[in-house]
């Protein structure tokens, strides 16, 4: 029961723009009244980076900040403290990952800049380097392999997706609000991996207005087989949490009871969770709280019967249908 937080993160701050300091500061007030181990992170090193992202990738966003910062594309900027801080946010989820690779249950970093839209070359999407992936890649250089990552955050992890899409030991579940409606604009369930990750990239688009029922209905039904096939020897959550109601950015309709859920779900494997999105201070907050007391065991979801929607159950036919070869959904 791990926290990897710093209050360094508030440098990369841009006060209009929707991913500021405020979010993390939301969630680390409201957790602070739990019994929770809270440790610094160590900022990731330029190799470590490079595990991941490209030479060019690295020079450019250090540059970028040492020029003052800026907007690095439509919605993505720095400051002049941003390198920094996201080389510490990078450091936030290898920590988490070594906490639980040496003393087992979950360990969550709690981090700023957020990570899943960043590509090898690109950053995107708020996202300047990719956390979880560079969080994988170390715990890979200490001989540990075979992830399950599941992605619940509200837009497709296409970073994430990219890095990971032609390799079998990393399975990527998805679930997000359908790319048609949405940023970043791909995620369908076609994009399946490439050569041997081939069947380990898995998307779930949902429909605009999907609910808590929604989510839990179609997950439950994916995950089981797929970790019973799989065996993931850790999980990897890539924790967003504006698939919330009360969001600004999406269409969504989840509340607290699905993060109630999903932390339950995992609460007795090796989890290493990482923040995300969310956009709503008070839902964001909420939300946290939730999912993070599932995961201490404090808190469980509403045993009623879950129901989808038909459109929700038709994108579990097509998912059964093209991952059949694969696992027995
Ligand atoms: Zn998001």
């Amino acid at each position: 029961m791990t926290i990897v937080y710093s209050s360094s993160y508030d440098l990369h701050n841009m006060e209009f723009h929707v991913e500021n300091k405020k979010r993390t500061d939301a969630i680390m007030e409201t957790l602070r009244i739990l019994d929770l181990k809270i440790v610094e992170p160590k900022s990731a090193s330029p190799d470590d980076i490079l595990r991941v992202h490209s030479q060019s990738h690295l020079d450019y966003v250090k540059g970028f900040a040492e020029r003052g910062g800026g907007y690095l594309d439509y919605d993505t900027y720095m400051t002049s403290e941003s390198y920094n801080v996201a080389l510490l946010a990078a450091g936030g989820a290898i920590m988490a990952s070594k906490v639980v690779l040496e003393d087992g249950g979950w360990a969550y970093s709690v981090a700023r800049p957020p990570g899943h839209h960043a590509t090898r070359d690109r950053a995107m999407g708020f996202c300047i380097f990719n956390n979880m992936a560079i969080a994988i890649e170390n715990l890979r250089k200490r001989g540990s392999d075979h992830f399950l990552i599941v992605d619940f955050d509200v837009h497709y992890g296409n970073g994430t997706a990219d890095i990971f899409y032609d390799d079998p030991n990393v399975m990527y579940i998805s679930i997000h609000q359908d790319p048609k409606t949405l940023y970043p604009g791909t995620g369908f369930i076609d994009e399946m991996g490439a050569g041997e990750g081939m069947g380990y990239t898995m998307n779930i688009p949902m429909p605009p207005g999907s609910n808590s029922q929604d989510y839990i209905w179609i997950l439950s039904r994916i995950l089981e087989p797929v970790k019973d096939e799989f065996k993931p020897s850790m999980v990897f959550l890539e924790a967003g949490f504006d698939a919330h109601k009360d969001d600004p950015l999406a269409n969504i309709k989840v509340d607290e009871e699905f993060y109630t859920w999903i932390g339950s779900y995992f609460k007795n494997e090796r989890v290493v969770a990482v923040l995300e999105g969310g956009y709503n201070l008070e839902a964001l907050a909420n939300s946290n709280l939730k999912f993070v007391k599932s995961l201490m065991g404090l808190e469980s979801p509403i045993e009623d019967e879950v129901k989808a929607s038909n459109p929700v159950k038709d994108v579990f036919a097509r998912i059964k249908d093209k991952f059949s070869e694969y696992f027995r959904i």
